[in-house]
């Protein structure tokens, strides 16, 4: 039997999401619910797949199953698809199995043409109505399906709303968008060259054809790489008999969510606008009315609705996003979802649920996105300048968080602004999806129109970006790039201030502090520690990141990049002179006045870890980074070496590089100067014994760690300089102090010969930045010049510098592990790439067995929640 392509929604069920994609699942499952839901049916994401190996064409049998599926629907509804009679009209949306608003949304009306309309306007009685229907059809499918810019149609409005001296779309009469149908038309040929479809067949199939080419959209690409969702997936699109929430004033649309998606509040929350059609509610052109004045127009409905509500939340067991209309009074749900919401509210519907007896504490870890921490780790406004600070306007407060940027008036200047390193607010009329990636590069964002289910809220909130919307006071003049609020002109690149949880606006910069945690987020990282068995490092070369870390739950230094220690002044000055030696007594002088520094660095490192382990780095970059590049500097230099300026640039040059990134860098440099790992080591061994004699409770065993090895000669080599100035240290101060060797397992080599290294090396940290780059074999400096065009042509969904590479980069980690654990059954493992930090890649590591991740602080409750919902997945 060929593949099936369609289902009814009786067919379906909430299962079914792979195949039905979110939308249509659930449609299915509401359907099953005897839920009042229009019927209609659900063209699979595998037709979309088949679309794309058609070469984006719908094959003549996935048509004709389309076809079929419409002859049961006319069954069911008992209406006709183009016929004068009695005219089925069908709406059409995409669903992809994960929302994703990068995508086409909706077409309405769709069944329409010159002669439906007619029949139509008759049948309802209501000829105002059916040629309102009508226009907005023509605009819909001009815009999503062809591609002809809303704004065209927007401004023959504007010109026969002129020409009529009204100022509202609903002073139109029926006769007006009879006229203003049939300008949409013209202008429709005048763009593309033929005649607006009028066979609803042809309309259709361009429909579903639109839905499918909008997966692969610039937008919903960018987005599926920011939210890890596979290429392959393909969305499905659903098409459904139409009910009408702008047949006149006892008809309506609305969304809703069972609990406030801001703040978890559990309390309906929601708007609605009577005589108004689908994308009304979010355009933000009218303003809707919160949802519980409903029930003071349309008490019947309102009811249905809230028991629909509380069924919905107790069957899906999570907080639902719902779309619903009312038709002369009667409820119709057009969706469910469960909603998106902000980190906050995540944390307390989740631990709401708990409480209230419908999850387990297992289940409420597995809902909440782990990245999504991240909007709770960060800034708010300082109260003290915050109580001084005068609001210029408040508006809704979107999206939590405070915001202080300069102002941009596109999504391009934000991107372009952010990327050379200006912190940017976006504002905006309102946003639209093209939108996404300047929106994503903003510290905040501002809208003039829209309420708290508008694009740029509903957007931001899932990003985590704060956002205040709605502020109708702005005066929006984007073509000079400046807006007027409260009597005074910003211009672009002045500074404004938002806060995203009270929606105030500020006209100047306001100072930030960091973000505390609610009792909540105690709760369910205390959970999540339960499940997890992944243990959770850091990467921190200063006292206050490894203080931030342990706040933050870091149990060890993964990765202390001791040279971020040698930036200071007075420190780069020894460097500098060790590097000018001519000789290793010379270098020997030099490096014994680092040798103090560097030990009061690594006490105050044990210090803040309290005898959790923490693994030191020695020496891995390049030695030019540490040289001098201005004249002044390289004068001084020479001075101080009794140089002349001349000798100090022969240095300087002789220590140029083709590829520094494969140079005289890590373990190398400990091979040709084997005094600086000497003065690394006594460093590391005297911190250690001072402070496990200060605290005698604490398990202070340092792990000293080598950088680029390839080689196990080369690991023996360093490690007979490390073991014999430890040991000579330890004996000198008589102490029983213990060490671990180990070694960083970031060159392929190291990975395919590991089983030799552990035979040396008691751990292995996996350095994926330099893995990555070298199994790649291409910069990880440079990479991004060119990784777009790679996004862009399929060739990679997500940056491999972010996300681990499973496929080839995993590979070698797990193989390297394997057999790192072949020769000594013990061995510690784990990972300090960036990649530590990316939830993909915590569960990656949990699957292969690492003992821990190591990450930047703020990414340790990240990585906490991910390895326990590893746990939790992979059991
Ligand atoms: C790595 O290469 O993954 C690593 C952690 O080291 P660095 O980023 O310092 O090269
Ligand atoms: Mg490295």
């Amino acid at each position: 039997m060929s593949k099936k392509y369609v289902y009814l929604f009786s067919e379906g069920s909430g299962k079914m999401r792979e195949l039905l994609g979110g939308k249509g699942a659930n449609l299915a499952e509401m359907t099953n619910l005897g839920m009042p839901v229009p019927q209609g049916f659900t063209v699979t994401t595998e037709a979309c797949t088949q679309y794309y190996i058609d070469g984006e064409k719908i094959n003549g049998d996935i048509q004709a199953e389309i076809m079929e599926y419409i002859t049961k629907l006319e069954g069911i509804s008992g209406k006709k698809f183009g016929d004068l009679e009695n005219p089925l009209l069908v709406s059409v949306r995409s669903g992809s199995r994960a929302s994703m608003p990068g995508m086409m949304d909706t077409i309405l009306n769709l069944g329409l043409n010159d002669q439906v309309v007619e029949s139509f306007a008759k049948k309802t009685n209501n000829p105002r109505f059916a040629y309102d229907s009508y226009r907005r059809f023509i605009q819909m499918y001009s815009d999503v399906v062809m591609e002809v810019g809303k704004k065209f149609f927007e401004k023959l409005i504007d010109e026969m709303k002129e020409a009529k001296g009204v100022t509202l779309d609903t002073e139109l009469d029926a006769d007006d968008l009879k006229k203003l149908a049939q300008s949409f038309k013209a202008e429709y040929k005048s763009k593309i060259g033929s005649d607006f479809p009028s066979d609803p067949k042809e309309q259709l199939m361009g429909a579903v054809k639109a839905v499918f080419r909008s997966w692969d959209n610039p937008r919903a690409v960018y987005y599926r790489r920011m939210n890890d969702i596979p290429g392959d997936w393909g969305t499905a699109v659903n098409i459904q008999a139409m009910v009408f929430g702008n047949m006149g004033d006892t008809s309506g649309t609305g969304v809703a969510f069972t609990r406030n998606p801001s703040t978890g509040e559990k309390k309906l929350y929601g708007e609605f606008l009577m005589n108004a059609q689908g994308e009304d509610v979010v355009a933000g052109v009218r303003t809707p009315q919160p949802i519980h004045l409903l029930k003071d127009i349309s008490e019947e409905a309102y009811n249905d609705f809230v028991a629909i509500c509380a069924k919905l939340e107790s069957h899906y067991r999570d907080m639902q996003d719902m779309e619903f209309t009312i038709e002369n009074k009667k409820l119709y749900m057009l969706q469910t979802r469960n909603g998106k919401r902000t980190a906050a509210a995540a944390l307390k519907i989740a631990c709401d649920l708990v409480d209230e007896g419908v999850l387990s504490e297992k289940e409420a870890v597995l809902m909440i996105d782990p990245k999504q921490l991240d909007a709770l780790l960060h800034p708010q406004f300082d109260t003290v300048a915050l109580k001084k600070a005068k609001p210029v306007a408040s508006a809704l407060a979107a999206s939590p968080g405070a915001a202080c940027g300069k102002i941009v008036f596109t999504a391009e200047d934000a991107t372009e602004w952010a990327k050379r390193g200006e912190k940017v607010v976006l504002v905006r009329l309102e946003t639209s999806p093209e939108d996404i990636e300047g929106m994503h590069y903003s510290q905040g964002i501002l809208t003039v129109r829209g309420g708290m289910t508008s694009h740029a809220a509903v957007v931001a909130r899932g990003m985590g970006t704060c956002c205040v919307s709605g502020c109708g006071e702005i005066k929006m003049d984007e073509e000079n790039k400046q807006f007027t609020l409260g009597g005074r002109i910003y211009k672009e690149g002045e500074f404004v201030s938002l806060d995203g949880s009270t929606g105030n606006i500020y006209g100047e910069a306001l100072p930030t502090v960091e973000a505390t945690i609610s009792g909540e987020f105690g709760r369910i990282m205390g959970w999540a520690d339960k499940y997890r068995t992944l243990q959770v490092r850091t990467n921190a070369d200063t006292p206050t990141d490894a203080k931030k870390a342990r706040q933050f739950g870091a149990e060890g230094i993964g990765l202390c990049r001791t040279e971020h220690m040698f930036f200071d002044p007075e420190r780069i000055a020894a460097i500098r002179e060790m590097i000018c030696s001519d000789t290793v007594a010379q270098r020997e002088t030099a490096l014994a006045k680092l040798l103090p520094m560097q030990q009061s660095d690594f006490e105050e490192l044990y210090e803040a870890m309290e005898g959790s382990p923490v693994t030191i780095r020695f020496l891995d970059p390049p030695l030019h980074e540490f040289v001098p590049t201005e004249e002044k500097d390289i004068e001084l230099l020479a001075k101080t070496q009794g140089k002349t300026v001349a000798d100090i640039k022969a240095i300087i040059s002789s220590l140029h590089e083709f590829n520094p990134m494969m140079g005289h860098r890590g373990c190398r440099l400990s091979v040709t100067y084997p005094e600086i790992t000497a003065m690394q080591t006594r460093a590391v061994i005297r911190a250690a014994i001072n402070v496990k004699k200060a605290h005698p409770s604490w398990n202070v065993v340092p792990e000293i760690m080598i950088p680029l090895v390839g080689e196990i000669k080369e690991l023996a080599f360093v490690k007979k300089t490390v073991t014999a100035t430890a040991d000579a240290e330890i004996a000198a101060a008589s102490s029983d102090l213990h060490y671990k060797v180990g070694t960083m397992i970031e060159i392929p080599r190291a990975a395919l010969t590991a089983d030799e290294i552990a035979k040396e090396a008691e751990f292995f940290s996996f350095g994926t930045n330099d893995l990555t780059q070298m199994t790649f074999g291409f910069s990880r400096d440079d990479a991004g010049k060119f990784l777009g065009s790679y996004y862009e042509n399929k060739i990679y969904e997500s940056d491999p510098f972010a996300r681990l590479d499973q496929v080839g980069v995993g590979k070698l980690v797990k193989m390297a592990a394997e057999l790192g654990k072949q020769t000594r059954p013990d061995i510690k493992l784990g990972i300090c790439g960036e990649h530590g930090g990316d939830p993909s890649t915590v569960e990656f590591c949990h699957k292969i067995g690492l003992t821990y991740v190591s990450c930047s602080p703020f990414r340790v409750p990240i990585a906490r929640l991910a390895a326990a919902q590893a746990a939790l997945k992979n059991k």
